[in-house]
């Protein structure tokens, strides 16, 4: 049987890839290795609680994916996120503290030292960086001081990567913020130039707003699931590979639901899983070129939900909060979803998510869940400081050991290779989140790219 386009992985970037070809009027399939569709998207009722077992929020960076939703309106709706939402709590000598978000605030806040306040006066005229595998972590000490790496930048990439400053190069994990730099000498300067400058219909969909999906980020995939069509997404998929041939075909073999072997011949492949998935899905490509792919290194996330029934409703009117590495707690950080959006929890109660583990701390994964327990039912008091009445209704723990890719140095081998080998085989694509950005926006935005094309 022939299709047009096969898509590996039934993620956001594939589903999404898989919406766009369905509309070019393409014949698509999806294999997927799970039973379920979603990859780390999945959202959990749990009575009146909702719990997510991969991302809660995303921002709206992009157009494609506010035109994403639109596409699906009637299937899904998008939730924006309450205006307190903006608040960001961080934690400094045993209590929390907002990031600062006004002059003001950002005068008497505790969380930098007065030298590096003064110090942020300085930047529109600090020298630029040369050297371009500078570290985030070193950009940040250089431009701003060393408190607004530990109390700012540090418990920001924990949130985002769940990664180290001191190993991520900005030019790769954070380009826009190198390009501030690069572009206009500062990121003051840089940012107020940005905001500026005129913007079309369509960049003004980038609203930058905190969104999740009405009912949380499955009733997303679930529109998806609806307009890609189940009988074109293959569940449960094994053994799968692709091996292209000789008439500029590819052919695609897996093992279906039910153990029967399946042989199919697409015009297009594309894969959006992880990297360390390759070298199985693509044996034609020699080794010693695969490893330069499948080597990005991987943060592993524990997150846990948690529903509380009786406490007072919106008890942290805020996004989140986070732990710098610094003040050496076993959280990484945590988000107050129910404070940023309605229906995620009863009426007087709430619904938190922990998350643990992270570049820093692999070993975690390991852990019991009668540890991952203990660790939350104490960091409700000692960390929330909720009254000793406060408990856990419920607890639900969810382990990624392929969290967030790491964009290290390595990176520019990875993208390097696999333009090679799509420039060797027409028709292969090798997406997901190993390449073009880690967040919910740069995989919608990926997916429609592709998908648009076929
Ligand atoms: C705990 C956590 C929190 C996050 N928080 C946020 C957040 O707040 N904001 C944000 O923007 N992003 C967040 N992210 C990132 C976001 O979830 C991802 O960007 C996005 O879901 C990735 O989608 P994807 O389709 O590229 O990959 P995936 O979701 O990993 O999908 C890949 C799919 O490929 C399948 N697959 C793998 N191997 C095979 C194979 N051999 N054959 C067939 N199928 C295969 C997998 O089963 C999976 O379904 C978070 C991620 C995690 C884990």
């Amino acid at each position: 049987m022939n299709k047009d386009i096969i898509v590996i992985g039934a993620g956001l970037t594939g589903l999404t890839t898989a919406f766009h070809a369905k509309r070019q009027g393409k014949d698509v399939l999806v294999i997927e290795r799970d039973d379920v569709p979603g990859g780390q998207m999945r959202s959990h009722r749990e009575g009146e609680y909702i719990f997510e077992s991969g991302p809660s929020t995303g921002v709206v960076s992009n157009a494609e994916v506010a035109e994403l939703f639109e596409a699906l309106q009637g299937d899904v709706e998008m939730d924006v996120a309450r205006p307190s939402s903006k608040c960001r709590l961080i934690w400094k000598g045993n209590k929390f503290h907002p990031l600062p978000s006004g002059l003001k605030s950002a005068v008497t806040t505790p969380l930098f030292t007065l030298k590096d306040k003064f110090r942020i006066l300085g930047e529109p005229w600090r020298k630029r960086g040369t050297d371009p595998n500078e570290k985030v972590g070193e950009m940040t000490r250089r431009r701003l001081g060393k408190s607004f790496l530990d109390y700012a930048v540090d418990p920001f990439l924990s949130g985002v990567y769940a990664g180290d400053p001191m190993m991520l190069p900005t030019r790769v994990a954070l380009p826009k913020l190198y390009n501030l730099e690069q572009n206009y000498g500062s990121f003051i300067r840089g940012s107020i130039a940005k905001a500026k400058m005129p913007k079309t219909e369509r960049d003004r969909k980038a609203t930058k707003q905190i969104f999740s999906a009405k009912g949380g980020f499955g009733s997303l995939i679930a529109a998806l699931v609806k307009h890609v069509g189940n009988e074109n997404i293959a569940l449960s998929a094994s053994n799968t590979t692709v091996t292209p041939t000789a008439d500029g075909l590819f052919e695609v073999k897996y093992t279906d639901a039910s153990g029967n072997a399946v042989s199919l011949t697409a015009k297009k492949v594309v894969t959006t899983c992880g990297a360390y998935a390759l070298p199985d899905i693509l044996p034609f490509i020699p080794a010693d070129e695969m490893r330069k792919i499948s080597s990005l290194v991987y943060a592993p996330v524990i997150q846990i939900g948690v529903g509380i029934k009786d406490v007072e409703r919106h008890h942290y009117k805020a996004f989140g909060a986070l732990i710098p590495s610094k003040e050496k707690k076993d959280v990484l950080g945590i988000l107050f979803p129910s404070a940023c959006f309605a229906g995620r929890s009863p009426e007087a109660g709430e619904t938190l998510a922990f998350f643990i583990g992270g570049i820093r701390h692999p070993e975690m994964l390991e852990w019991s869940d009668e540890k991952l327990t203990a660790l939350v039912n104490d960091s409700l008091h000692s960390l929330l400081k909720y009254p000793a009445s406060v408990k856990a209704e419920h607890i639900r723990i969810y382990r990624h050991k392929h969290a967030i890719p790491q964009y290290q140095e390595t990176s520019d081998e990875r993208y390097a290779t696999i333009d090679d080998i799509q420039r060797r085989y027409p028709g292969l694509i090798i997406a997901g989140n190993l390449r073009g950005g880690i967040g919910m926006a740069d995989r919608i935005r990926q997916g429609t790219e592709i998908g648009s094309e076929a």
